[in-house]
């Protein structure tokens, strides 16, 4: 017979995440006791806090590959410390888990999460495990940052100019939503040589996260529909309305758009439109020329 969580239990699971871990980096106190022990910020630096959770039906169907799932729970904090223009150090993981969860499921899940974590030098250092009628996974992320060097929604003002990482629309669909590249390299180069005044992870549509850079900032914009990049069967509106592209947002000033458009980066930065005055609303220029104004409206939960 295969073996469940109920048979492994609580402890026999933590015990296996622990020593899946590589060696725990100096001054942390990870999985055992109480709480972790986190070492002190450097001096000079401010730590950005998030927490996502991802529930199955609403997040993943069932029957998706387990190690996928944990790659996507990492990768969405992953995407917000980049948002930040922080680096990601450490997380918690707090898991809901069927008892009839198979072990080997469960493995994957945690490996899968554990692999992402290392490659961005991500330190998993305590959690949470109990019994859920479906899989929810918690991920809180700590990232740093330079004092006062976190960028914000609120900083575009009218004649920046709008730019977003890769493709966006469809992620459900094709499974980007599953496998995606969190932007943290991207950020960090921004962050470096131009540094935006205002960026966010596109996670719920790029009309209605935009919409929050717009009324964070009080500013309008136009977005220029031919501009705008598509993922593989996706048209405008779904680029527009569609979650979880997981690509990063962000505004330029006029001179530091035209010094990174001019410029061969190493990512891909697509510019997509201008801030305006917020008078002018969210426009959409149609690859007919025809400008539409839309309503910002993306997808959000209990509608
Ligand atoms: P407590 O009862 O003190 O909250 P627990 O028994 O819940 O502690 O957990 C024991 C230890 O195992 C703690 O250090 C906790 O951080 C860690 N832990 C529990 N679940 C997980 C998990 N899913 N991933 C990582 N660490 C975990
Ligand atoms: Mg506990």
């Amino acid at each position: 017979m295969k073996s469940t969580v109920a048979q492994l239990g609580e402890f026999g699971l933590i015990e296996w995440i622990r020593q899946s871990l590589g060696k725990v980096p100096k001054g942390y106190v990870c999985i055992g006791d109480d709480t972790a022990v986190i070492p002190p910020l450097r001096s000079g630096e401010q730590s950005l806090e998030t927490t996502d959770m991802l529930v199955e039906d609403v997040h993943f169907v069932q029957g998706t590959s387990p190690s996928l799932i944990g790659h996507k729970a990492v990768a969405c904090s992953l995407s917000d410390i980049a948002a930040m223009g922080g680096k990601p150090r450490y997380m918690t993981v707090s898991l809901g888990l069927p008892p009839r969860m198979l072990v080997r499921d469960v493995k994957q899940l945690i490996r899968g999460m554990i692999k992402t974590a290392e490659q961005y030098g991500v330190v998993l250092v305590g959690g949470d495990t109990v019994k859920s009628a479906k899989i929810v996974i918690s991920v809180a992320m700590t990232g740093t940052v330079k004092n006062g060097a976190w960028v914000s929604r609120a900083g575009a003002r009218p004649g920046d100019t709008i730019f977003v990482t890769g493709p966006l629309g469809c992620s459900f669909p094709t499974g980007h939503h599953l496998r995606f590249t969190p932007r943290l390299k991207e950020s960090q180069y921004v962050v470096r040589y131009c540094k935006p005044s205002a960026m966010m992870d596109l996670s719920d549509g790029l009309a209605g996260d935009l919409g929050h850079i717009l009324a964070a900032s009080r500013v309008g914009a136009v977005l220029d529909g031919r501009a705008i990049p598509l993922r593989e069967t996706a048209v405008l509106s779904d680029a527009l309305s569609d979650g979880e592209d997981f690509e990063l947002l962000f505004t330029l000033p006029p001179r530091k758009a035209k010094w990174l458009q001019n410029r061969r980066a190493p990512y891909s930065f697509i510019a997509i439109g201008c801030i305006t005055e917020a008078k002018e609303g969210l426009t959409v220029i149609q690859p007919s020329g025809q400008r539409t104004k839309i309503q910002s409206k993306g997808f959000t939960h209990f509608s």
